[in-house]
């Protein structure tokens, strides 16, 4: 007898890190158990997805990237979207549900899936389930999983109306396609709940994700390993061991132990992600010569000409500048503004630990063959297309995963299937569990904790190579921003970052460096100059470093050399602005009767004499006239008048001196046309420039809060208000 087709939709995603491609599949696989059919494919995959012809529901899951841009997978999709040729009607047809995945440290929240949400609707498209906005910042569980949850009976009340009217009865937009909030009630949501950017809570509904089959009794014995061997299993939900005796009001909880109630509660944990690759091993006769990330088109092997460091030595941060020998490399132009990526391996010690923690030192240097298994459960299983067929084990480990990355709840649940002692495999399950999220946010999420970290604390913990291939992300090159010019350095491109330092925290006794700044550092540490020797050469040893451009346009000073502009850039946020200068300075002196609009740099750092990067070129900007203004605090210095330390009269920080500055900041925003650029850390300064511009908005225009805002949110809509922030 035939089968009778289950019922299909679509799930489209766009990731840059992997995130929205996780749930994506998580969607794709849990398919099955709704009695559904769910065609999964990526944005770039236009060969697999069809919306122009598309009849069934499609749920998109899109993150975004960098300064509100759209994942490198999801560029082509959104460009082709916004043309403006697109009819009205051009998505009439489409049903849709769209789940934004964002950092509200970063301005743009959420951008890519607000661009693509807001066509889909200009193009006429109805969404049958509102929209999710997924904070990173706070933890995207805190929506991801109500918004899962409530998708189900979304999909399948949407395909059911679809099916009764033949053609969806929901209340065409069309008239207003750019209408704001559909007037669409196909589930059980409240249409408050659409009326917000604010996360949804939808009701509860079906929960399969979170199944309680019937409870299985973990153990926890004593911490010894080889208690229960490795679980066979599979609990979704786990109740808690009866079995902790210890007197809890002495103990304090940690990554590796809970307390009540957490420790004497039953779990829901998240269903099993299927395997879906099996792993083998190629013996070859040669040992792989390789060192670098495989060639790519675009891909520079470039030499480090000088490295500087620009801190003094008891300074906090330790702030670096590099400079690239680009000249062999003509095809590698860039303007002041852009920002480019440097490739890093992951640390050789890390990796050696990590072979070892898989027991497969031996086999380093042998072929990693990954295949799909032919009996995996996993729907759109697909070979992961960061990993390139024929690389040995130690350049995966070393080029391709991302092992200091943060272990997802779904790692963590897999993981219990590979832990050998019952306590660490209860413990692990109370982290990936819905009663265990807060200790998941505190110690996992928040302090960064990476798998080997993880593994580390865990040590009866043994995955094999293939679950960490399924789950790792593709190691992601780390971008840093042009601080040069090549009207004024031809052939070169300057850099400048801080070794990143991560403190200590319970997973991580002894604090760890950045992965590429550590990297970096150790690099370049041979023919590192100080301070003051900006000019003296490299020396003999010139290490190569692996680079791409990245293609980002919009930081870029105004092209119009009269129109003024504002630089805010404390710290190592000054980058970009000496490639600016440095461009203005040339410029200067190229056509000396041209009008040249001024120029404005509010710098912060925390001390005058230790970390006043560019110090002495910042002056002769202001010197020679590229600079009209240089405005600087200096946020740790002692003060002898302790009042004037609060008093507007001594800045602190760089907002300080904006307010200061009011008059000027409104002339050049709103009077003469001009604009202002943001660079530099995206959790504190951005957020706080961004709320002293509303206040310099309100009190020199004369307008309330929301008025301010939305002067502020021109601004950046016409491309005069630009941060090129990081966290
Ligand atoms: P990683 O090993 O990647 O560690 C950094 C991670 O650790 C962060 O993601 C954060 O989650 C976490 N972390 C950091 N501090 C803590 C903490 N205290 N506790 C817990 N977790 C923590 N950087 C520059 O210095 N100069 C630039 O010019 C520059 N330009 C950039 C331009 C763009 C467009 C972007 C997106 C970023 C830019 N960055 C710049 C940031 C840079 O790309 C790297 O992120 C940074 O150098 C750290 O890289 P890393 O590999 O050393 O650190």
């Amino acid at each position: 007898m035939p089968c009778e087709a289950k019922p299909r939709f679509v799930v489209v995603y766009g990731s840059q890190k992997g995130q929205a491609q996780s749930i994506a599949e998580g969607i794709a696989e849990e398919a099955e158990e709704h009695g559904l059919a769910a065609d999964l494919s990526c944005l770039d995959q236009n060969e697999k997805y069809n919306l122009e012809k598309e009849s069934a529901p499609v749920v998109f899951i899109v993150s975004t990237t960098g300064d509100g841009e759209p994942p490198d997978n999801t560029l082509q999709f959104v460009k082709r979207i916004k043309k403006k040729a697109l009819p009205p009607d051009h998505y009439k047809h489409l049903c849709y549900a769209l789940l934004a995945l964002g950092d509200t440290n970063y301005a743009n929240f959420c951008n890519c899936g607000k661009t693509i949400e807001r066509r889909l609707r200009e193009l006429g498209a109805k969404q049958f389930y509102p929209t999710g906005y997924a904070d990173d910042g706070s933890g995207l569980e805190v929506v991801v999983d109500p918004w899962l949850e409530g998708l189900w009976s979304a999909i399948t009340e949407a395909l059911s109306k679809m099916a009764s009217d033949k053609t969806p009865d929901l209340k065409e937009n069309a008239e207003n396609p750019a209408t704001e909030i559909p007037d669409v009630q196909l589930n059980l949501l409240s249409l408050t709940d659409q009326q917000s950017c604010d996360p949804v809570s939808p009701s509860r509904s079906t929960d399969s994700k979170y199944a309680s089959p019937p409870a299985i009794r973990d153990l926890r014995p004593a911490s010894s390993s080889g208690g229960a061997g490795l679980a066979s299993q599979r609990p979704s939900s786990v109740a808690a061991p009866k079995t902790q005796t210890c007197n809890d009001a002495e103990l304090a909880a940690s990554l590796t132990f809970s307390l009540p109630p957490l420790s004497e509660s039953s779990l829901n944990v998240p269903a099993l992600p299927p395997p879906f690759l099996d792993v083998t091993f190629q013996d070859v006769d040669s040992v792989e010569q390789t060192v670098g990330p495989l060639n790519r088109e675009t891909l520079f092997e470039v030499p480090v000409s000088k490295a500087v460091q620009l801190s003094r030595g008891d300074s906090v941060k330790t702030a670096l500048l590099l400079e690239l020998d680009i000249s062999a490399y003509p095809t590698m132009t860039y303007q002041p503004g852009d920002s480019f990526d440097v490739f890093c391996p992951n640390r050789a010690d890390e990796v050696d630990n990590m072979l070892r923690r898989l027991d497969l030192q031996d086999q380093k240097n042998h072929h990693v063959l990954i295949t799909l298994r032919k009996d995996t459960k996993k729907k759109g299983a697909q070979l992961p297309s960061h990993i390139p067929q024929s690389v040995s084990l130690l350049f995966l480990l070393t080029w391709c995963l991302e092992i200091r990355s943060v272990p997802k709840k779904a790692f963590l649940r897999a993981l219990v299937e590979h832990t050998a002692d019952g306590a660490q495999r209860r413990r692990l399950q109370e982290l990936c569990s819905k009663q265990g999220a807060a200790d998941y946010n505190l110690y996992v999420r928040d302090p960064s904790l990476g798998v080997p970290e993880l593994l580390a604390a865990f040590p009866s913990c043994s995955p094999p190579l293939s679950l960490l291939i399924e789950h790792l992300p593709k190691l992601q090159p780390r971008p840093y921003s042009a601080a040069s010019s090549r009207l004024k350095h031809p052939g070169k491109l300057r850099f400048v970052f801080n070794a990143v330092e991560l403190p200590a925290c319970p997973g991580r006794p002894a604090g760890r460096r950045g992965l590429c700044t550590g990297w970096l550092f150790d690099l370049i540490n041979p023919c590192l100059v100080f301070p003051g020797k900006l000019e003296s050469s490299g020396g003999p040893f010139l290490p190569k470093i692996p680079v791409s451009l990245r293609p980002n346009c919009s930081f870029r000073p105004p092209p119009d050399p009269s129109v003024p502009f504002i630089m805010v850039g404390p710290g190592t946020g000054v980058a970009p602005f000496i490639g600016f200068l440095q461009q203005r300075e040339e410029e200067r002196k190229e056509k000396p009767e041209a009008m040249f609009g001024e120029t404005w740099l509010f710098f912060g750092c925390r001390h005058r004499d230790k970390d006043y990067l560019f110090r002495e070129e910042l002056e002769d900007f202001v010197s020679g006239g590229a600079l009209t203004h240089l405005r600087v605090c200096f946020s740790r210095d002692d003060r002898k008048d302790e009042e004037a330390v609060s008093s507007a009269a001594q800045p602190r920080y760089v907002q300080h001196n904006l307010l200061l500055h009011s008059q000027q900041v409104i002339d050049i925003l709103f009077r003469q046309n001009g604009s202002v650029y943001i660079c530099g850390d995206a959790k504190n300064m951005a957020k706080d420039v961004n709320e002293t511009l509303v206040e310099i908005i309100k009190s020199e225009l004369h307008v309330d809060q929301l008025d301010a805002m939305k002067k502020l949110a021109q601004l950046r809509e016409e491309k005069r208000y630009l941060q090129d922030i990081w966290a």
